[in-house]
């Protein structure tokens, strides 16, 4: 079977804080990624600069959106449709990242703007995890319905479209040494395989990339990916550090 290409997704969080900065973040890390020829390499930004990188014409880059909102248009102050995010450059959209659950997101709009992202046309990376391991395992059966729930609507054909980011949020915002271990998110990416396998069927499920996230660094990207054994990374804070950042998407390139 032909291998996937690796997946690097750069979370910009509320960061960084003027434009200027952000232009010069991302012109480094477009010099340093260039030659990389099996990663792919997804920038989201905050959404008000994404029109700024929307002329970068490289393969290696495409940009994403941190969220969204399911209406297409009407009286919702403060959100943004897929039309919109799509008419300024965006390919992917990040949907359930934890600190956004943290403020109210559910599962059941998460599902919604799952699928409002596939009938636009983009591409989601939908966030999972569990806050905390419990020695009883009862985070495989929140995890599990996290998974239903997020997923519930979709059709087989939209299993092409997603992208599924384990992130263990004991994990996230630390450093290398408090990232999960490769061996654990082995069996967690075979987990959620095994789940997608059930839910549609393993010809489907094993073609969905599942990436990790949780405190990835230059120190253990590449083993995360190659003992790992997962589709590439979810990067936060060390995906505003070009110097890095690039070094990750390197890592991506041999894994
Ligand atoms: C994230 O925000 O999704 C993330 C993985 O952050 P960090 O890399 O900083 O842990």
């Amino acid at each position: 079977m032909k291998k996937q290409r690796k997946i690097i997704v750069g979370n910009w969080k509320m960061y960084p804080e003027t434009s200027e900065r952000a232009k010069e973040i991302f012109a480094a890390i477009s010099r340093g990624v260039r030659g990389i020829k099996k990663t792919e390499v997804v920038i989201c930004p905050p959404s008000v600069y994404l029109p700024i990188f929307k002329k970068s014409k490289s393969k290696i880059f495409s940009l994403g959106a941190q969220n969204v909102f399911w209406e297409m248009a009407g009286a919702y102050t403060g959100e943004v449709s897929t039309k919109m995010l799509s008419e300024f450059g965006a390919k992917f959209v990040i949907v359930g990242h934890s600190e956004r659950r943290r403020l109210g997101e559910t599962d059941e709009a998460v599902s919604k703007k799952v699928s409002a992202v596939i009938r636009a046309g983009l591409k989601a990376i939908i966030c999972i995890g569990e806050s905390e391991r419990d020695v009883n395992g009862a985070y495989f059966e929140f995890l599990k319905n996290q998974i239903k729930n997020s997923l519930s609507g979709l059709r087989p054909a939209d299993l092409q479209k997603i992208i599924i980011a384990y992130e263990p949020i004991w994990t996230i915002g630390k450093s290398y040494n408090d990232a999960m271990k490769p061996s654990d998110i082995h069996e967690m990416s075979l987990y959620i395989k095994k789940l997608l396998s059930d839910m549609y069927s393993k010809e489907i499920a094993f073609k969905v990339p599942v990436i990790y996230g949780g405190s990835a660094e230059v120190e253990n990207a590449f083993s995360i990916m190659s003992e790992g054994q997962v589709d590439g990374l979810l990067v936060g804070h060390k995906s505003l550090v070009p110097e890095d950042f690039i070094k990750i998407v390197k890592a991506a390139d041999v894994a």
